[in-house]
């Protein structure tokens, strides 16, 4: 096979860029160091952020491959990169909660860090003008952006991923308060696991930690209240999740 080119730019997010590639239906990824928040209302450029979100979400998807969750991710291209599925993302973002943290304690009368069982999942309409507002049924209906059967095949995934996921992160001492998943489709319809997975859209909360409770945050909220140390503790949970398996494979 022909080495795999990079080619036009396709689309730049807030976090990273899509860009073509000689291959049909493969696309490259880079994880950017841009870093916001608030729907783009905050906004920073966080030195090394883009390498360490890379590698932790290679990772993450590969051992939830291992263990029978497959997503849009082929394999890392050189660092900062990689190779995925291309596939046009649905505008929902599925929400699964473990503990009660976040919007979800400042829209319910839930007390911080209650535990959810079973996990919530709440779907959330993709559209940053409008700020990402949470779905009823009845308005998931009315956009009729999913089948019945897709939105249960999402659903049922999201489910696995946050069971394998808890799981592998306990190992490590970092306990999965909740995150953010989105879904895209092959040309063909399938329904396939795409974005990230990373500490800018989990919450991660820190076992080990004995300092006060912002000692314990590990993930994106360090940026969105302002407490520092938003790269160190990305580092933290990479060098935690390194310890879970061999270094990424590489795409040919
Ligand atoms: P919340 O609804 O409490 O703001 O977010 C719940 C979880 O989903 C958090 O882990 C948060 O990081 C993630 N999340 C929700 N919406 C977004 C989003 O638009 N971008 C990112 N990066 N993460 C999100």
């Amino acid at each position: 096979m022909t080495n795999l080119e990079i080619g036009a730019l396709l689309h730049e997010g807030k976090a990273k860029k899509v860009f073509r590639t000689n291959r049909e239906g493969v696309v490259a990824v880079q994880f950017k160091d841009d870093a916001t928040a608030f729907n783009a209302q905050k906004k920073a450029q966080l030195g090394g952020k883009g390498l360490l979100n890379w590698e932790i979400s290679a990772r993450l998807f590969e051992a939830l491959e291992t263990r029978g969750v497959c997503s849009h991710y082929l394999g890392c291209l050189e660092p900062g990169w990689m190779a995925v599925q291309e596939v046009k993302i649905v505008p929902l973002e599925v929400v699964l909660r473990n503990l009660a943290a976040g919007s979800l304690c400042k829209q319910m009368p839930i007390a911080p860090d209650t535990p959810l069982e079973p996990p919530l999942l709440d779907l959330y309409y993709k559209d940053d003008q409008l700020g990402d507002p949470l779905l009823t049924e009845a308005r998931l209906e009315l956009l009729r952006l999913v089948s019945p059967g897709e939105r249960l095949q999402l659903e049922t995934l999201s489910r696995q991923v946050n069971a394998v996921l808890q799981g592998l992160l306990a190992a490590i001492e970092i306990t999965l308060v909740d995150f953010k998943l989105e879904f895209g489709r092959k040309p063909g319809g399938t329904m396939l696991l795409a974005d990230e997975i990373s500490p800018d859209t989990c919450r991660l909360w820190d076992q080990r930690a004995i300092a006060e409770k912002e000692g314990r945050i590990l993930d994106k909220d360090r940026f969105r209240r302002d407490l520092g140390g938003v790269v160190e503790a990305y580092g933290e949970v990479l060098k935690r999740v390194q310890g879970l398996g061999p270094t990424p494979r590489h795409y040919r």
